[in-house]
């Protein structure tokens, strides 16, 4: 077998679909800027919602805790690699979630893997299993519903109705719902208390993934279930993002955290996050309930990208939060539009099939209260431009 012509074989195939995927050097310059070949661009393609990334806070206790305790945990959480900040910090999280527990894992990425796969374990739950899906959710999400073995069906981008009638077919199985709060590709928002209402009414479970939530909405910027906690028997969020450090962590019952801890593969074999990424996460965590006039900023800016947009007549879906989607259809028109806005200094991803659906191509900007409401102007009249 001549693997290396396979591979070859693939990326050629991709190249002339214009579908190839590239690694680009950035160098992060703070202040929702970066610089790339040589120039300095507005990035609106990170997850820095609320710039932390450059907070002298996070860079301090990132500092202090490589300082007293190495840059590396050296193995996992069940052996040695369990500092005592990482339960201060669990306590902290679930505070803030409403939920009686916490537990921080590593990469968002291989959490939804490893959790989903544990929660629905159908030799625990003594009954066959279903994830509900949202069918716009998270690649991990998906992955970890494949890897759990249950069976996997999906529901209308934010149909409860749809959600309903498929969750009438499953009384003899265990449910799991699975769900974001707010959408990582369209901004938009799902109706967590609405969902939490109706996995009650059927018994089922409800899985939030709040990556891109978290840091920004709900009590003191919790999440959008620390306004219901009842309601999201397990809530999912990153660190990468809004908290501007890595990682992720579950919030959920104590008996869920217990049962974590004996069978979620990323906690049990993988080594625990590095103490510097955990000062930085412990510093984030301290700042989040004191920034609303920064979540008041993002939004104000949000809002205005997007009316500016909607009046030049580009369509930015169901958008209410800081990720506002340009629609555009056509990938080469969304790939030309990302070259003719970096060329005037911005920086937009294209985000095109199968991350999105097909027909859906699109521009995907990402807001940061490190923004400034010039970046934004600015921002519009060159897409007037482009129209
Ligand atoms: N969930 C969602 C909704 C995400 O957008 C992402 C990251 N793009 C993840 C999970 C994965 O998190 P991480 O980047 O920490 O692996």
């Amino acid at each position: 077998m001549d693997f290396e012509a396979a591979y070859l074989n693939y990326a050629a195939a991709r190249q002339e679909k214009m579908l190839l995927r590239v690694l680009k050097e950035s160098e992060p310059l703070g202040q929702g800027k970066l610089r790339r070949d040589g120039r300095v661009l507005i990035n609106f393609a990170g997850n820095d919602y609320l710039g932390l990334s450059h907070h002298p806070a996070l860079i301090a206790a990132a500092k202090r805790y490589a300082e007293a305790f190495g840059t590396g945990s050296a193995a996992s959480r069940l052996v040695t690699g369990n500092l005592s900040c990482f339960s201060e910090i669990e306590e902290k999280l679930a505070a803030g979630k409403g939920k009686e527990a916490a537990l921080i894992l590593a990469a968002g990425y291989q959490t939804n893997l490893t959790v989903l796969a544990a929660l629905a374990d159908k030799d625990v739950l003594g009954r066959k299993v279903t994830i509900l899906a949202d069918r716009l959710i998270h690649n991990s999400l998906l992955q970890g519903a494949l890897l759990s073995g249950a069976r996997l069906a999906r529901f209308h981008h934010n149909d409860l109705a749809h959600l309903e009638t498929l969750l009438a077919r499953e009384s003899e199985n265990a449910v799991i719902i699975v769900s974001e709060s707010v959408f990582g590709m369209d901004g938009d928002v799902a109706d967590l208390a609405a969902l939490g209402a109706l996995a009650k009414r059927f018994g089922a479970m409800l899985y939030i993934d709040e990556a891109h939530a978290t840091g920004l909405f709900g009590k003191n910027g919790f999440g959008l279930a620390a306004d219901c906690p009842d309601l999201v028997d397990i809530v999912m969020g990153t660190f990468g993002k809004a908290l501007g450090s890595f990682g992720s962590y579950i919030a959920c019952s104590k008996a869920a955290r217990d049962f974590l801890v004996q069978r979620c593969g990323g906690l049990v074999y993988s080594t625990a996050l590095p103490p510097q990424v955990l000062g930085s996460i412990a510093a984030a965590i301290d700042l989040v309930p004191t920034l609303e006039a920064e979540r008041a900023h993002l939004e104000t800016l949000s809002q205005r990208l997007r009316e500016g947009l909607v009046a030049l007549g580009f369509d930015c879906g169901a958008s209410a939060t800081q990720i506002v989607p340009v629609i555009i259809g056509d990938e080469a028109r969304a790939m030309a539009m990302v070259a003719a806005l970096e060329e005037q200094g911005f920086l937009a991803a294209a985000i095109r099939p199968p991350t999105v659906p097909q027909g859906t191509a699109r521009l995907r900007l990402s807001l940061s209260a490190a923004h400034q409401t010039e970046d934004i102007d600015a921002f519009l009249s060159v897409m007037a431009g482009l129209q």
